[in-house]
């Protein structure tokens, strides 16, 4: 194992086991655990059987590549992520998002370090990459949720920030579009002021059906990108 993930886990370990005797996510009070009973019982973790390639779970089949990954010309190389996207998690993204409240975003940061470990990659990363945001949704937000994320996790494993790939259109909410229409609504979405070498995690809070980030990653390969890990806190079922 490379010294970037001894590091790493050292960190995590801290971070996950506070002194402090608050839940890591909502800040009620625990006894000796690192989340408070609310919390671990309404909490879905991304484990068990997943998809190869985007680290989403996989209920049922015999394949090892989920549905939405069939359908994609995949520009990722491996995905994980940290729960799944329900009701309470919901909740929760919300409050970091429309309430400032960005010790969340901490807490869901070292998740999401954890997760990278766990995959044992030998991979040395250069950048993690935030999914960047509209202008005009920048500005009526304060901040691009993702890439606060990515800061804390930059802080955590040393990794260095890009900010190189933006979002140059808006873009509606995709879930209810068909495949085409998700495709269409996406094309020329981001772009690229510099060349990017190296290899890279990109990282955004929710994952659903890919396709933001594959168009991401998709203008990252184009300039240069070599490996992609896309890593997320949330990931739909
Ligand atoms: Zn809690
Ligand atoms: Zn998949």
């Amino acid at each position: 194992m490379k010294p970037f993930f001894i590091l790493l886990k050292n960190y995590i370990f801290e971070l996950l086991y506070p002194r402090n005797l608050t839940c890591v996510l909502c800040h009620n009070e625990v006894e000796d655990s690192e989340l408070c009973d609310i919390c671990l019982g309404s909490i879905q973790f991304n484990t068990g059987r997943v998809c190869e390639s985007c680290g989403r779970m996989i209920l049922s089949g015999l394949y090892h590549i989920c549905e939405n990954c069939k359908m994609l010309d995949r520009y990722y190389d491996r995905g994980t992520s940290v729960v799944i996207y329900d009701e309470y998690v919901k909740k929760l993204i919300f409050n970091f998002k429309y309430h400032d409240k960005r010790y969340i975003a901490h807490t869901m940061a070292s998740y999401m370090l954890k997760k990278v470990v766990e995959l044992e990659l030998e991979i040395d990363f250069d950048y993690i990459v935030p999914v960047p945001l509209h202008q005009e949704r920048y500005k009526s937000r304060g901040f691009n949720q993702a890439e606060v994320i990515a800061r804390f996790m930059c802080e955590s494993s040393g990794l260095k920030l890009n900010t190189t790939l933006k979002r140059i259109k808006q873009t509606p909410a995709l879930n209810n579009l068909s495949l085409e229409e998700r495709h269409g609504a996406l094309q020329e979405a981001f772009a690229i002021s510099d060349e990017i070498r190296g290899n890279i995690i990109i990282v955004d809070d929710i994952f659903t059906t890919g396709s933001t980030m594959n168009s991401c990653c998709k203008v990252l390969k184009e300039n240069g990108a070599d490996y992609i890990l896309i890593v997320s806190f949330a990931v739909g079922s």
